[in-house]
């Protein structure tokens, strides 16, 4: 059996006929820049979110540079977030010119452990940047306790979160903005790169989406200087047609990870993600624990099957984050789970069959080593 990591071809079969209807649509209207796809997608998804606002951009990382932005934060500030992430919610405060504050995050649930947040804060730190790593929201009620005490901003990197709950309430919605990705392998995912920013805030949409169009008010009259950083007309009207899908797409995930979670049950060595109780996990990525995680995946990559590292090296790690000079082993967790996660197959359209298989060749392999 062969197995993709993920499979996006299959799910553009079933929605095909819908799709090149929406595409046809902007190319008969040439609709193409801040079109009227743009506009009632961000209404769309602001509905699905359950908040007031949401502007429509080319990217998360746009999104989350853009956030941070409109909340006046630049050079001289610090944002706290975590070092076991995608690089772009690390990059998106340096290049606001603010530097990052490193926490490290929980074993558990890999997000954020909100434990670390005070002893982080200093007198320059302006906000706190959780990620719902993997499709599983942070703790944010700890997160907003703490930015109240010491008048700090929240902005939620969602980017892998789309349609997640906690305590009932859509991620991204919790702090002053909440920043996704729409990057094809995403939960929601556009035919090229897209991204949104929601919010409760109107002053603070309203500035986004001037800087996400050169600092336009009105077409040539430009308060200040800013890049493009608009939302495809093409991309949104391909969101529309899939935001219907997302939240059946999010529950077929859940079913498979259930499927997992069984699969590799009562395999000493094997950790499946844990879900918080307040929670609801989208699984975009399904992340495994290992001891031999890559003995594991050259097997199952001979077994057909195709799995991720999510991420291989931390943040704080990486050769561009040299000069922040955060010692090695200063952020113990992070840096323990980079040599133990692997990331299984995972998509809506994945067979109960196919899960079962890629349990069947985990079990194979630990039934071939000592000691198992
Ligand atoms: C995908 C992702 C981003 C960046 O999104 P782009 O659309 O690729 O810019 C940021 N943060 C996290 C956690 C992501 O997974």
């Amino acid at each position: 059996m062969n197995i993709p990591f993920l499979d996006l071809k299959t799910q553009y079969r079933a929605l095909a006929a819908e799709v090149d209807d929406a595409l046809h649509g902007v190319m008969a209207n040439a609709d193409f820049i801040l079109g009227k796809d743009v506009e009632l997608f961000e209404r769309e998804f602001a509905a699905y979110c359950g908040v007031p606002h949401a502007v429509g951009l080319d990217s998360g990382i746009s999104a989350l540079e853009l956030a941070l932005r409109a909340l006046g934060i630049g050079p001289g500030d610090e944002v706290i977030t975590v070092s076991h992430t995608f690089i772009a919610t690390v990059s998106a405060i340096s290049f606001t010119g603010a530097k990052p504050v490193f926490v490290d995050v929980r074993p558990d649930t890999f997000n954020l452990d909100t434990r670390l947040i005070e002893a982080a804060i200093s007198p320059r730190t302006k906000a706190i940047l959780p990620v719902h790593l993997y499709g599983q929201p942070a703790d944010m009620q700890p997160i907003l306790d703490v930015a109240r005490k010491y008048r700090l901003a929240v902005v939620e990197d969602a980017c892998q979160a789309h349609g997640a709950r906690y305590r009932g309430q859509r991620a991204g919605t919790f702090g002053e903005a909440g920043c996704f990705s729409f990057y094809p392998g995403k939960n929601l995912g556009a035919y090229g790169d897209a991204g949104m920013l929601v919010t409760r805030n109107r002053e603070l949409a309203e500035k986004v989406r001037m800087l996400r169009n050169y600092g336009q008010s009105e077409k040539y009259h430009h308060l200040f200087l800013a890049y493009n950083h608009r939302l495809d007309t093409m991309q949104a009207a391909v969101l529309r047609v899939k935001l219907k899908r997302l939240d059946d797409w999010n529950a077929a995930r859940q079913k498979l990870a259930q499927r997992y979670r069984a699969g590799l049950e009562g395999l000493s060595e094997v950790v499946v993600p844990t879900e918080a109780p307040d929670r609801t996990h989208v699984y975009h990525l399904y992340v495994i624990q290992h001891p031999d995680r890559d003995g594991l995946a050259a097997f199952l990559r001979q077994q057909g099957i195709a799995t991720g590292l999510h991420y291989p090296i931390p943040v704080h790690r990486q050769p561009c984050y040299e000069s922040l000079g955060v010692a090695r082993g200063s952020l113990p967790v992070t840096e323990h789970l980079a040599l133990r996660i692997l990331t299984l197959p995972m998509f809506p359209e994945m067979t109960a069959e196919q899960v079962d298989y890629v349990c069947a060749q985990i079990r194979n392999y630990s039934s071939r080593q000592p000691g198992a």
